[in-house]
């Protein structure tokens, strides 16, 4: 296939997008986390293609991106939580699993058949425009081979999926840099947390009290996208380092940071998380391509979006599935 290109995304970009997702094709657009690949999720063979282009196993359901909390109701049914949470985060970088309508206007191949159906509001303007425009809920997984580190500049769209993707929309560095965080709040009890993110655990704590765990005792697994390899840059990554090799690429974290490494990239010379979040990807990227052995990564505080850095940095190192397991495993 030939090469996407890449536009600027203003006003004409914008509807000419628009227009490319209502004829149930694929565009890569900004949000505040990272770059999405954006599909029709009310069209089988545009959810199907979506698939195809990441190669994301079908078990793997998708987040509909919607332009506003009214675009909501058609979708899910919602309780006094998902409305207070929505009050307060929306928009922004917090995904609900809820119970899906059965009218819901969605592809079941989006939800992988669940009864369930995860949603969220980006806070990004071009994303905001992109969805009014196209005038459906619209599902965006992350812009880039699935397994593979996430990216939050437009010229890494091209390098992930370049040759997989008609059209790639450019708003310049991703704000918040990791993903939205998501809660189950599908079941009556406590809310779950399924994964970390861009709204800190407290945050969200703050408003319904405690989280659950995924995984916690529980009989089904909640989130069947959370394999343990994602992620993963080329090199093998470890984690917690204190010292370096002459061979390894240091992703460093604070102001103290050991020397001696074939290359160093600093997430936060400052030991701020929410530096580190938005940089993390794009050092992670540089880390891959320096010419190191190994990249061996500094340890990161748990506190704000450390979590969430944490999260994605324990499945970038963890051991990689074979090639055949990874056509129907890994996302
Ligand atoms: P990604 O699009 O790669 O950011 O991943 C979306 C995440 O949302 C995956 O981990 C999915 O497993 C999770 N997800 C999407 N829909 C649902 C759902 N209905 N129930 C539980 N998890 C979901
Ligand atoms: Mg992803």
């Amino acid at each position: 296939m030939s090469r996407a290109r890449l536009l600027e995304a203003g006003d004409r970009a914008i509807a000419e997008a628009a227009e490319v997702l209502r004829a149930g094709e694929l565009v890569a657009f900004p949000t505040e986390t990272v770059y999405g690949l954006g599909a029709d999720a009310t069209s089988d063979a545009a959810v199907a293609a979506l698939y195809a282009a990441k190669r994301r196993p079908a078990h793997n359901p998708l987040i509909v991106h919607i332009a506003g909390r009214a675009a909501l109701e058609p979708l899910a049914r919602l309780d006094a939580r998902a409305e207070r949470l929505a009050e307060r985060f929306w928009p922004g970088p917090l995904t609900f699993v809820l119970p899906r309508r059965p009218t819901a206007p969605v592809s079941p191949l989006a939800t992988a058949g669940l009864s369930t159906v995860a949603v969220r509001v980006p806070a990004h303007p071009v994303a905001l425009a992109l969805l009014e425009a196209a005038g459906q809920p619209i599902v965006a997984p992350s812009a880039n081979r699935s397994g593979r580190v996430s990216p939050t500049s437009a010229e890494d769209v091209a390098l992930e999926l370049g040759d997989a993707i008609a059209l790639i929309l450019d708003a310049g560095p991703c704000r918040v840099g990791v993903e939205s965080t998501i809660v189950d709040l599908s079941e009556p009890d406590r809310p779950v947390l399924l994964r970390p993110g861009g709204v800190p655990r407290a945050a969200i704590e703050e408003v319904l009290g405690p989280l659950a765990e995924a995984g916690d005792g529980e009989a089904r697994p909640r989130a069947p996208g959370r394999l343990a390899s994602h992620y993963a840059p080329s090199l093998p990554v470890r984690l917690d380092a204190l010292e370096v090799e002459p061979d390894e690429a240091l992703l460093a974290f604070g102001p103290r940071v050991p020397s001696g490494a074939f290359a160093t990239f600093n997430l936060s010379p400052a030991g701020d998380t929410t530096e580190a979040a938005r940089r993390l990807y794009a050092l992670l990227r540089a880390a891959d391509r320096s010419g190191a052995r190994q990249i061996a990564v500094m340890p990161i505080p748990g506190d704000g979006l450390g979590e969430a850095i944490r999260d994605r940095l324990r499945r970038a190192a963890a051991p990689r599935p074979s090639p055949e397991m990874r056509s129907n495993g890994a996302d």
